[in-house]
């Protein structure tokens, strides 16, 4: 290992608490230290904040981060602080003092890293600071903000460009977005004039998310059922426009629901006290139109519930995309009806959307009328939903993925290795007969077809004519399919494909392991739900889980009331709910303690695991392996 693997390993481990690297974080990270620009396309809780985070830590000089949320600033470096790394922020949130104390500080080379509010980069005072200091990387958080095809456009995005053009030594410069459209990444590349830069777009895929399509008759009573089963989750409900959003806010209030509103029809005080409720659990559901955007950095959403169709594809899975940022499984779930689609034509061509002012312009409609043909396939189709929104955004993913509401409704998990036997050997004994023939052929011979073709070859004398008779024919060809596809089987031939037996074809009529596939289901498809049940921890889990969120509440009402998860994320509690240490050298196996966070929370987490565990021991009279 080079030294430099190993020292950003080192610091992988003691800063940020992490055993490993995401999809390509480390890609990033080396490019940023070989001084390439970079462009990195994640999708959200892809992890892309560590990949400047890390760098800057390795870099001589001073990171800027220019942000375009004052709440995504305040939390990230909250965060970074919690974890011993010096970070601070500039934004319109300081008074002046406090605004000169961290330039002071910033000049002095207190900090690793600074994030700066893009309307900042014009004022007089930042130029001269900056043009004076040695900047080895400026990133660029959110880059789609300087498209106007994106649905953020923020105009003081395009001053980037000059800010970092006025410094006295060209910085590396690293975009991150996650927004892939082709449209929005020429803009990123051209307003920020990034130089040849390594441009990465990792996996779109996001699994732990499970997303379902829903054409409830009377869409509050669904929601109703839906919430009453999620007691004390956290979850998003996203509306269209902000009737709805007070129509059902109103609702859930009535029923006891801990749930606020957030839309652009409220005062700014009640806007910043409703986020803040939902960001710090007061309560946990929010309902809201898509003006609750950037600003949600909440890990543990385990909902998002579209009560109305977004406009697009590209909002819908960034808005979805809020669930389940802490890598536990996390529900989608669109309620579609017709008339949403009605409404969304009515916003589009009015030119003004439900929350932003977008000026009329004829070319732009009609892109997005195209823009929500594609939500409304995705709304009614009955191909995989997953598929649709990967294939969106240009991936090829699997014709279906087993965690959608369109998967499991028609597919289920099979052991087809008795199937594939009988497939491959018909194959084997038609070559022993010096036949071959494509996919049809086959199937009709294991189907026992008594066709002409068949009868007059004899080919219904073979051993393994009619061996799948009971088979469906739907399904043998799914199965058939899967072998080709899989390289069990291969197609050859040079006037039309035949199927042809390769090396691994041998290999499964010898196996005794069972080869597991989706199937399409035979029986009338029931509405099931697999993963959403294993959300839930088993009952001891969930116990400690409550003792180790209080400590956690409690632990940041010490540090002076920041936010909870800013101490440990869900995940981390989950973690410990899992590995149960008790010892502080087990602590720091826990996903996301790093050595500051073992050093402050270590001791208080180990207690009261072993309290824990001593309680149950002594209630379930004795498990004593546990201790
Ligand atoms: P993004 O900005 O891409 O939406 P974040 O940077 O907020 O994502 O990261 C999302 C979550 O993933 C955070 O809770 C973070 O701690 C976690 N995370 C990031 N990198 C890693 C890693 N290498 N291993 C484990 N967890 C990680
Ligand atoms: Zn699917």
């Amino acid at each position: 290992m080079t030294d430099r693997q190993q020292h950003k390993l080192t610091i992988l481990r003691d800063s940020f608490g992490h055993t490993g690297f995401r999809p390509g974080q480390e890609e990033v990270i080396d490019a940023i230290l070989d001084g390439q620009d970079v462009l990195a396309i994640m999708p959200t809780g892809a992890g892309k904040s560590l990949c400047y985070q890390l760098p800057a830590l390795m870099l001589d000089g001073l990171t800027v981060v220019i942000s375009p949320l004052i709440s995504l600033m305040k939390d990230q470096v909250n965060a970074l602080t919690d974890a011993g790394i010096k970070a601070a922020c500039l934004n319109s949130s300081l008074s002046p003092a406090e605004y000169a104390g961290v330039i002071g500080g910033a000049a002095r080379g207190d900090y690793s890293l600074l994030y700066i509010a893009p309307e900042r980069l014009a004022g007089t005072e930042i130029q001269r600071f900056a043009a004076a200091q040695n900047i080895p990387l400026v990133v660029i958080d959110e880059a789609h903000c300087v498209s106007q095809w994106g649905h953020d456009f923020r105009p003081s995005y395009l001053q980037i460009a000059e800010f970092i053009g006025s410094l006295k030594k060209r910085p590396v410069t690293a975009a991150f977005t996650a927004t892939a459209t082709s449209k929005v990444k020429g803009d990123i590349l051209r307003a920020l004039k990034l130089k040849e830069p390594h441009t990465l777009t990792t996996g779109f895929d996001r699994e732990n998310l499970y997303f379902g399509v829903e054409k409830p008759r009377d869409k509050a009573a669904a929601l109703l059922e839906f919430l009453s089963k999620r007691k004390k989750r956290s979850g998003i409900v996203y509306c269209s426009t902000r009737k709805t959003v007070d129509e059902v806010w109103g609702l859930l209030r009535d029923r006891g629901f801990p749930a606020t509103r957030y839309h652009a029809g409220l005062p700014d005080w009640e806007r910043r006290e409703n986020q803040d409720d939902f960001q710090f659990d007061r309560k946990p559901i929010i309902v809201a139109t898509n003006a609750l955007g950037m600003g949600i950095d909440k890990s543990n959403v385990s909902f998002v519930i579209h009560y109305n169709m977004p406009k697009n594809i590209e909002s819908y899975y960034q808005e979805a995309g809020r669930a389940g940022r802490d890598g536990e499984s996390a529900e989608c779930i669109l309620f579609y009806s017709g008339a949403d689609v009605q409404i969304n034509k009515f916003l589009i061509r009015n030119g003004r959307d439900a929350e932003d002012g977008e000026e009329r312009d004829e070319a732009l409609i009609a892109h997005n009328l195209e823009l929500l043909k594609e939500m409304t396939f995705y709304a009614t189709g009955t191909d995989c939903l997953r598929s649709r929104l990967l294939a969106y955004f240009g991936e090829k993913p699997p014709a279906f993925c087993g965690n959608c509401s369109n998967c499991l409704t028609k597919f289920e998990e099979a052991d087809i290795s008795l199937e594939a036997k009988k497939i491959i050997s018909c194959v084997y004994r038609l070559k022993q007969r010096g036949r071959s023939f494509g996919k049809a052929m086959v199937l009709d011979i294991l189907r026992g077809s008594k066709n002409q073709r068949i009868l007059s070859m004899g080919l219904d004398t073979l051993s393994t004519w009619g061996i799948m008779v009971d088979t469906d024919a739907r399904k043998g060809r799914v199965i058939l399919d899967y072998l080709v596809d899989g390289g069990y089987l291969v197609l050859d031939g040079a006037i039309y494909p035949v199927l042809a037996l390769c090396a691994a074809s041998e290999k499964i009529i010898r196996s005794k392991e069972p080869l597991i596939m989706m199937v399409p289901k035979e029986a009338e498809p029931q509405p099931s739900h697999k993963k959403a049940v294993a959300l839930n921890l088993p009952p001891d889990d969930e116990a400690l889980f409550e003792e180790l969120r209080d400590l956690r509440k409690k632990l940041a009402q010490e540090a002076g009331g920041i936010p909870a998860y800013i101490i440990f994320p869900d995940s981390s509690l989950r973690d410990m709910c899992r590995k149960r240490p008790v010892t502080e050298r087990m602590f720091l196996e826990i996903s996301g303690v790093g050595a500051v966070k073992n050093e402050k929370y270590g001791a208080a987490f180990v207690d009261l695991i072993r309290e824990h565990q001593a309680e149950t021991v002594d209630i379930g009279g004795g498990d004593s392996a546990e201790v």
